[in-house]
């Protein structure tokens, strides 16, 4: 299995060791062809209008669509607005995936924060919940049609959600020392290998 981690700009780096620790061959993308051969993409956290304007520049956009269309992707907080069908603005994205999101609706970089969330499809489920580190991350307004809320906060608020082969998360899983989200990944890219 081979993941590869969209390396314009953001928190590249950190998802690569995660999955290398995890032992999956771990790829940068910066150029269509880095795509060949890949059976999932992550898209990290960063700014999302940067990764945006980098991957026109780079000629990626409609190259990373169709690698979407056909293999498991997982947007993290800025990866997570550009997944998104619907983000309210006018900013390049990818626009795949049936989500309304926020952008910035956290506040603002000093309101960052962590908080324990429980997830059911993770290993450990409720009973151990997920370190979730939120840094100006969007906020999922409505998951849509096949898109299915996964992940919520203490009051509600949607931060997580799958359709199909597609994951977003509105926080940074790559920044804490627990590996279970990027187990899951691996799980739903091997699952689409069968
Ligand atoms: N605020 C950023 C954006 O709008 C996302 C922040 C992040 O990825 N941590 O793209």
């Amino acid at each position: 299995m081979k993941i590869g981690v969209l390396a314009l700009q953001g928190a590249f780096i950190e998802h690569i060791n995660i999955l290398r620790e995890l032992g999956v061959e771990a790829v940068e993308v910066r150029l269509p062809e880095d795509l060949e051969g890949l059976d999932g993409l992550i898209i990290p956290g960063g700014e999302s209008t940067t990764i945006g304007k980098l991957a026109d520049t780079f000629e990626l956009t409609e190259p990373l669509r169709e690698f979407a269309a056909e293999n498991p992707v997982w947007g993290t907080c800025a990866g997570m607005i550009f997944m998104a069908k619907d983000i309210g603005r006018d900013q390049p994205v990818l626009g795949v995936m049936d989500i309304v999101v926020e952008r910035n609706a956290f506040g603002r970089q000093v309101d960052s924060f962590i908080t324990p969330l429980e997830v059911s499809g993770l290993d450990g489920g409720e009973a151990q919940p997920f370190p979730a580190v939120f840094i100006r991350g969007p906020r999922l307004v409505e998951a849509r049609g096949d898109a299915q809320v996964i992940a919520c906060l203490a009051d509600g608020t949607p931060v997580a959600a799958r359709e199909g082969q597609w994951l977003v998360t509105s926080f940074h899983p790559e920044l804490t020392g627990d590996p279970r989200f990027h187990e899951y990944f691996v799980k739903m890219v091997a699952e689409d290998q069968n």
